[in-house]
């Protein structure tokens, strides 16, 4: 315990815990909530999530049929229970208070909001029908209420991803795996349906750099090779690597790229045994989109790497090709999105800050206010990584402690405030109820969940009883 927290009145002894509100109820905030659980104050942990279930990119991002990286929820629930949190499900910053009523709630407010937008090409055609964002397909498939009613044609025989990362490999995986493997898992049935209704037969992952420079892993790269009925199909040519991407193989930002120029190796060597096709293109970019009111071809762009040894840029080089499709899925990264009363940073589209302080101007903290997570240092790493990264931004929260304005009611404020203005909280019981609910629904489908993809109908679930339109 720490000199300060000692005295009895200071903020973290016994008579006035540590209160703590986290915005956000995805591993950055749940990492965050357990660094304050186990700091060795007395604290309260609020977390506050705008959706009425938690776990953020756990339950929408990770794919369906990757159970195992969902099993994190188990260590998540374990949080929650502690009797020193409590988790308040379809509250939202800037929609049931302002940030300046929660400062003056809450000795610290950590945002841990993720990234919600994506990244756009910024090319000619990307309004066409047919172009969408990966993260809306992502969200289509595991039920976030935003995306659910999307459509997404797939009587198109043809469908290019662009990206090199492992969402884009998500994507190509969950187009091109059999329903019957999906059918049990946890994705939405209208995705299941869709899926089996596909008429996809030739997917082109399309990439602008090498396979040296590519961001996916060995694991999720394999897959794409086991895929029943479908052929990887990869131009040897694009596995010969320049001089400096050769020295990259030993660098440390480049641990998976021996393994992947291997696999990848292995594909291009693979006799045609299939007859749908999945196209690993490097050295290409998508430079303008082509369509009446939908997207009928895009023209590509052959690139060449220049710069040094760990920062090769891809260069376009000229030479145009065309490529016919019905449908793009541009997976070049999530983005942040502003935080309402925070300041937010057009360029990265992260909150900025200093080892997690949020910072009103270089040098100029925002007194109180925290990030963690996607919103913090942008859309990279596993769920994991933002263990850490919660624990630097509670670290420089408790450092702070001293200076942090006391008394503070925290969470006595946060209800009355919530229940004068009539609002439906819903607790972590609560959300277990609708946990139960959609285990129930997929049951009923030899599922292992069948999810809620409709607040309204999650916030029935919750009161125990499910709206008309979410039985059938
Ligand atoms: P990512 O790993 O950052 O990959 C983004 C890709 O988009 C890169 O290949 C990048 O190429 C490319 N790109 C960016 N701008 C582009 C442009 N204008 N034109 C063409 N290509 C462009 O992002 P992500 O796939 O969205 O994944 C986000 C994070 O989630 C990653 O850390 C990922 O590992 C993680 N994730 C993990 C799993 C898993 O563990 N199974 C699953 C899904 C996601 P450059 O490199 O050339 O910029």
């Amino acid at each position: 315990m720490t000199a300060q927290a000692a005295s009895t009145n200071a903020v973290g002894a016994p008579g006035e815990p540590l209160r703590v509100a986290v915005v956000g109820s995805g591993p950055g905030g749940f990492y965050a909530a357990e660094a304050l659980l186990e700091c060795g104050l007395a604290v309260e942990v609020d977390l506050i999530e705008r959706l009425p279930v938690p776990y953020g990119l756990v339950r929408f991002g990770v794919a369906p049929d990757h159970a195992k990286l969902k099993s994190v929820t188990a260590v998540f629930d374990g949080i929650a229970r502690d009797p020193r949190c409590r988790f308040f499900g379809n509250v939202a910053l800037g929609r049931e208070f302002t940030a300046e009523q929660l400062a003056a709630m809450y000795h610290a407010v950590v945002v841990a909001v993720g990234a919600d937008a994506d990244r756009k090409l910024g090319i000619e055609g990307e309004h066409l029908a047919g172009v969408h964002a990966a993260g809306d397909f992502v969200g289509w498939y595991n039920g976030k209420p935003e995306c659910a009613g999307m459509d997404f044609d797939l009587s198109q025989e043809v469908v290019v991803v662009v990206g090199q990362g492992n969402v884009a490999i998500d994507l190509c995986r969950i187009l091109a795996k059999p329903v019957e493997d999906l059918r049990r898992t946890d994705i939405t049935q209208h995705a299941l349906d869709a899926l089996a209704a596909s008429r996809v037969r030739e997917i082109h992952l399309v990439g602008r750099r090498g396979p040296v420079q590519a961001r996916f892993t060995p694991k999720e790269l394999r897959e794409l090779g086991a895929l029943p009925g479908w052929q990887p199909v990869v131009d040897p040519a694009s596995l010969v690597l320049n001089e400096e991407s050769r020295q990259e193989l030993a660098l440390a930002g480049f641990v998976h790229a021996a393994k992947n120029c291997e696999i990848l190796q292995a594909f291009a060597a693979r006799p045609r045994e299939a007859e749908r096709t999945l196209h690993l293109h490097f050295y290409q970019a998508p430079v303008a989109l082509q369509g009446g009111s939908r997207l009928h071809s895009l023209t590509l762009e052959t690139q060449k790497l220049a710069g040094p040894a760990g920062d090769q840029r891809a260069v376009p080089t000229g030479e145009r090709s065309s490529l016919r499709a019905g449908l793009l899925f541009r997976s070049v990264g999530y983005r942040g999105c502003a935080v309402p009363g925070l300041p937010f940073d057009t360029r990265t589209g992260t909150v900025p800050h200093q080892d997690g302080r949020v910072m009103k101007a270089p040098g100029h903290a925002m007194k109180g206010w925290y990030v963690t997570g996607w919103i913090k240092r942008g859309p990279t790493g596993v769920i994991g990584s933002n263990r850490l990264d919660s624990v630097e931004t509670v670290a420089r929260l408790l450092e702070d402690l001293p200076a942090l304005a006391r008394p503070k009611p925290g969470r006595t404020a946060l209800l009355a405030m919530l229940n004068a203005a009539g609002h439906r909280v819903v607790t972590f019981d609560d959300w277990l109820a609708i946990e139960r609910a959609e285990q129930e629904r997929g049951r009923a489908l030899n599922k292992v969940a069948e999810k809620f993809v409709r607040v309204p109908d999650m916030l029935a679930a919750a009161a125990g009883q499910l709206a008309e339109h979410a039985q059938a």
